[in-house]
C-alpha cells in the first residue's frame, strides 16, 4: 500500500523523534533481572513517565496521550528505530492495564493504574500452566470464596517478568464443576501475598527473567476480581486481543534485523546463493511492513476480524527466524564468539536473538494455533475435531 502520512502525523513523528533522540539512554542496559539492569530500566521508565510518554496509546483520562492507531504506530516505529530498551512494564501497559480500564471498577482503576504508569508496580501475566497453554481453558489453579476473600491454590508457568513483577493478572478456576471456558475468573494479585512463591527459571539462551509461580492457600480480596465471578474468559479475551494486534513496532525491528544481515553479507564474499536468499528475505521483510500498515488501516476502520493479526504473527516469526538462520550461516563459527563479556552469562547477541526469536513461534499463541484460526475463521475450512 502506498502510505502517505498526513502533515500532522509527520509533525508528531518529528516531535517524538526529537524527544527520544535527546533523552535516549547513552549506553546499553544490563538485563532487567540483574540488580543494575533493573535500576537502569526503572530510571528510563520514570523518565518516559515524567514526559507523559509512559503509555502514549492510553486514553488521556487514564494518563495516556489518547493517540489514534496511526499515531501509536508512529510512536512504536520511532521507539524501535532507535533500538530503545524493551518496556519493563509491557505486561501492565499492553495487556493488564488496558483490560482493567475496560472491565475494572473505578476503585480498581484508582488503585492499580497509577502504579503501572510510573512503574512503581511491575505487572506480569499468569495465564499459562504446565498443562494449559494452547488449551488455556484447561487451567487448574483454583480460587475458592471464603468470606470476602479468594483462596488460591495451583501453579502458573512461563511468567515473563515474573522475577521482578510485583503484581499479576491471572485466570483462576472459581467453579470447579463448570467445564472449559465457564467457571473461570480474572483476578489481580500482589505477588508478596503470603502463600505466593515465585521461582525463577533460566532459559536456553541464558536469560532468567521468567518464573514459575506457586499458590498455596494464598488469600486475596474478593474485590480483586475483574469483571464478574466465573466470567473471566470474556475479560481475558480483551487481554488476548491486545497481545496480537499490529505488533507494536515489530515491522521496524524486523527491518533492522534484516539490515544487519545485509551489512554482514556486504562485508563478506557472498556466493550467488546467499545473494538470492538475501533478495527473498528483503522482499518478505518489505511485505511484512506493508501488511502491518494494511492491518493498521483495517483495525482503524473497525473492519478487523482477528484473522489478519494471526497471519501477521505467523509471518513475522517465520521471517525473523529465517533472517537469523541466514545470519548464522553467513557468520559460520564466528557466530559463537562472545565479543563483550556478559555478566548475565547470556549467549552472544545473535545466538540469543535467534533463540528468543524461536520463542516468537510459541508465545501469544503458537504458529499451529494461529494456522487453525486462519484456516477455520479466515478460509472457512472445517473445524479441527475437538473432544
Ligand atoms: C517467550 C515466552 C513468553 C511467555 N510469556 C508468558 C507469560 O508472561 N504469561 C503466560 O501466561 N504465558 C506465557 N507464555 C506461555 C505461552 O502462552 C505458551 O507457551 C503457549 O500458549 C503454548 O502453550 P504450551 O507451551 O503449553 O504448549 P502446548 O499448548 O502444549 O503446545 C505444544 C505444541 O503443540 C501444538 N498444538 C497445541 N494445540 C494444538 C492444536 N489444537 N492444533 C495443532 N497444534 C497444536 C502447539 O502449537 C505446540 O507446537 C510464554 C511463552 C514463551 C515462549
Amino acid at each position: 500500500m502506498d502510505l502517505q502520512f498526513t502533515p500532522q502525523q509527520q509533525e508528531f513523528r518529528a516531535e517524538v523523534r526529537a524527544w527520544l533522540e535527546a533523552n535516549q539512554p547513552t549506553h546499553a542496559f544490563q538485563p532487567y533481572y540483574t540488580e543494575r539492569g533493573l535500576a537502569e530500566h526503572l530510571e528510563w521508565e520514570r523518565r518516559l513517565f515524567a514526559a507523559g510518554y509512559a503509555a502514549p496509546g492510553w486514553p488521556k483520562e487514564a494518563g495516556g496521550l489518547g493517540l489514534d492507531l496511526w499515531a501509536q504506530l508512529i510512536w512504536d516505529e520511532e521507539y524501535a528505530r532507535l533500538r530503545l530498551p524493551e518496556r519493563l512494564n509491557k505486561m501492565g501497559l499492553i495487556h493488564g492495564g488496558p483490560t482493567v480500564l475496560v472491565h475494572g471498577t473505578e476503585q480498581q482503576k484508582r488503585e492499580w493504574i497509577p502504579g503501572i504508569l510510573d512503574c512503581s508496580d511491575i505487572w506480569c501475566q499468569g495465564f499459562s500452566e504446565p498443562d494449559a497453554g494452547s488449551d488455556l481453558a484447561a487451567l487448574r489453579t483454583t480460587a475458592r470464596i471464603e468470606g470476602d476473600e479468594l483462596v488460591l491454590n495451583g501453579q502458573k508457568t512461563w511468567t515473563s517478568y515474573g522475577v521482578v513483577a510485583t503484581r499479576m493478572f491471572a485466570l483462576v478456576r472459581t467453579d470447579p464443576e463448570a467445564r472449559k471456558h465457564r467457571g473461570i475468573s480474572f483476578v489481580v494479585l500482589d505477588l508478596d501475598t503470603p502463600g505466593v512463591e515465585v521461582r525463577p527459571m533460566r532459559q536456553l539462551h541464558g536469560h532468567s527473567g521468567f518464573a514459575e509461580v506457586f499458590f498455596t492457600d494464598a488469600r486475596i480480596p474478593l474485590a480483586n476480581l475483574v469483571g464478574d465471578l466465573d466470567d473471566g474468559w470474556r475479560v481475558a479475551q480483551t487481554s488476548l486481543r491486545l497481545e496480537r494486534g499490529t505488533g507494536r513496532g515489530q515491522h521496524t525491528r524486523l527491518t533492522q534485523t534484516f539490515r544487519a544481515l545485509a551489512e554482514e553479507v556486504g562485508r563478506r564474499d557472498a556466493d550467488p546463493g546467499a545473494l538470492e536468499r538475501l533478495g527473498s528475505l528483503s522482499a518478505w521483510t518489505f511485505a511484512h511492513e506493508q501488511a502491518t500498515y494494511a492491518l493498521t488501516d483495517t483495525i482503524a476502520r473497525g473492519a478487523d476480524d482477528g484473522v489478519d493479526s494471526s497471519i501477521l504473527k505467523v509471518r513475522w516469526s517465520e521471517i525473523q527466524t529465517a533472517i537469523h538462520e541466514e545470519h548464522l550461516t553467513v557468520l559460520g563459527p564466528d557466530a559463537e564468539l562472545l565479543h563483550e563479556p556478559d555478566p548475565s552469562g547470556a549467549l552472544p547477541p545473535l545466538l540469543r536473538n535467534y533463540w528468543h526469536g524461536r520463542a516468537g513461534e510459541i508465545f501469544a499463541g503458537s504458529t499451529e494455533i494461529q494456522k487453525n484460526i486462519i484456516s477455520e475463521r479466515g478460509l472457512g475450512l472445517p473445524r479441527e475435531p475437538r473432544a
